[in-house]
């Protein structure tokens, strides 16, 4: 492809994470054809700069932040281009996100197969991580749903993979952390719903130990099962929390399916009792947001879930329920979070995370929101997923508990390699070139790198994840 660049480097901003905790200045353009992509490829290359692809910038971590490098802004391209109701087959720009994509699927009948817990996700992002839902133990992560990709590589070629054409490179760039080149379409598979909403079973767990038999027990009867973890409990409570087990209407289990798949029924109210502006809420959370308010809301969580029962809720609410306060990250103030994610086999899950969560009571950095999910292995090359579970930990950060918390999860990384355990590179901000080498092994290291020089020869797409875990 030949570029006729036109672009300059004018636009310098200073880019967070989505938990605000980690902060990166950047160039940044915003491509609406994929010929402008590789234009600024052309410019990045002339300038010596590195390019990083950024979505909705939903990630945890540094995957999307490119310090004194280019952020590729693909947000502007976010058009839906063929959607057929028939079939359930989708194709769509790669900024499209969750939110549009269910919107406009869910009332002819059809859901997206694997959501993540926010809908403001693009897909592009989701697919360069490689997103699990509630629903990872059945159908996989997203890339299992995907039929067809085309990207830009560094090089100016426009690829088209498959599961079978471009084997390799299908399973690479999918989970491959926009490193080896930018989707610019995505054809997926939609998942048949017959009714919008779901059932939903509601039960309350008082240990770790039953905790994880609830998500295993609960995973073959259920479309959905996720854990809500009480991390601020110690001792023989350490664990306990509640289960949300939930299953996809069948086709004669709701009379008004026209109606309750309506969009009106769906989408998540703006503000609470029709009147106070939820856009508002974190500000009134923001006093909790220190060890003993969240020791307290944790409690009074967990007495309120003691009652067993079930309920029907929509598809929306029961899969986007982070959405409902809409920035709530703010309210853990300057320092923002960090979010720490650990999937663990099931045989060792349970004395890890029992040793893990003591550590950082004794460390007086507790977590402030736990949530579990039951998982699958998959074949996709920087796969995070195993057969056992994840628990993802929300921790605030502070100047004053920045560097004790870092040691912390590296503690918290050792713990997990000798668990035999995995890291999602979409959460954690401290996994190191030595602990990614140790989950994902030698040879698939090798191979991404060996991909990497054939579809970015000069080194063009890097992110600060990227020299922080494969340099
Ligand atoms: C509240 C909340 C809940 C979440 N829940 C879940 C969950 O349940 N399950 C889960 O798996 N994850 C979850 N996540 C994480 C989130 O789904 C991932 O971080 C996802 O990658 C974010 O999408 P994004 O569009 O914001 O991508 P960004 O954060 O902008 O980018 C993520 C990665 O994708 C790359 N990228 C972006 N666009 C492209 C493209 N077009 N081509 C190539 N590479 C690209 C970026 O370079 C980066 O490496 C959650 C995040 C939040 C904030």
């Amino acid at each position: 492809m030949e570029a006729n660049t036109t672009l300059s480097l004018n636009s310098f901003t200073q880019l967070e994470n989505f938990g605000h905790s980690l902060r990166a200045p950047s160039y940044r353009f915003h491509p609406t054809r994929a010929e402008e992509i590789f234009e600024v490829f052309c410019l990045a290359e002339k300038m010596g700069l590195s390019v990083t692809a950024r979505g909705a910038g939903k990630s945890y971590n540094d995957a999307a932040l490119n310090g004194g490098g280019i952020l590729l802004d693909l947000s502007a391209m976010n058009q839906i281009l063929e959607w057929d109701p028939a079939s359930g087959l989708v194709r769509c720009e790669p900024g499209v996100t969750l939110e549009q994509l269910w919107q406009r699927v869910e009332p002819s009948g059809w859901w997206p197969p694997v959501v993540s817990g926010t809908m403001k996700t693009t897909l592009g992002g989701c697919l360069a991580a490689n997103i699990h839902g509630k629903n990872n133990f059945q159908k996989g992560p997203i890339g299992e749903h995907v039929l067809e990709f085309t990207a830009m590589l560094p090089t100016g070629e426009q690829i088209t993979c498959t599961p079978e054409k471009n084997a390799d490179l299908f399973y690479a760039m999918i989970s491959g952390l926009g490193m080896l080149g930018i989707f610019t379409s995505i054809t997926m598979k939609m998942k048949r719903i017959h009714s919008g909403l779901m059932s939903v079973d509601a039960f309350p767990v008082h240990n770790l130990n039953q905790h994880l038999r609830a998500l295993l027990d609960n995973a073959p009867t259920h479309d959905y099962v996720v854990g809500w973890m009480d991390t601020t409990a110690g001792g023989k409570n350490i664990g306990r929390g509640q289960i949300h087990a939930s299953n996809n209407l069948k086709e004669v289990e709701d009379p008004n399916a026209q109606e309750t798949m309506r969009l009106e029924n769906q989408t998540l109210p703006p503000r609470i009792f029709g009147v106070f502006p939820k856009s508002l809420l974190h500000y009134f959370m923001s006093p909790f947001m220190i060890n003993i308010g969240v020791w307290g809301v944790n409690t009074a969580k967990y007495v309120a879930s003691l009652r067993t029962h079930t309920f029907r809720q929509s598809h929306a609410a029961f899969h986007f329920l982070l959405d409902y306060v809409p920035n709530w990250e703010l309210a853990y103030g300057r320092g923002g979070l960090i979010q720490y994610q650990s999937f663990l086999p099931k045989e060792t899950a349970e004395e890890t995370w029992r040793a893990m969560i003591a550590l950082s009571h004794r460390n007086r950095l507790p977590s402030y929101l736990g949530v579990t999910k039951r998982h699958r292995p998959d074949k996709f090359l920087l796969t995070h997923a195993l057969d056992g579970f994840s628990l993802a930990m929300d921790f605030k950060v502070t100047d004053g508990t920045r560097a004790k918390l870092s040691q912390m999860l590296q503690e918290f990384d050792r713990m997990v390699l000798k668990a035999g355990g995995r890291f999602y590179f979409a959460k954690n901000s401290e996994t190191s070139a030595e602990a990614a080498r140790a989950f994902l092994g030698e040879e698939t290291i090798l191979k991404f790198k060996e991909l990497k020089k054939r579809c970015d020869p000069s080194n063009l797409l890097e992110s600060d994840l990227f020299r922080r875990v494969f340099e």
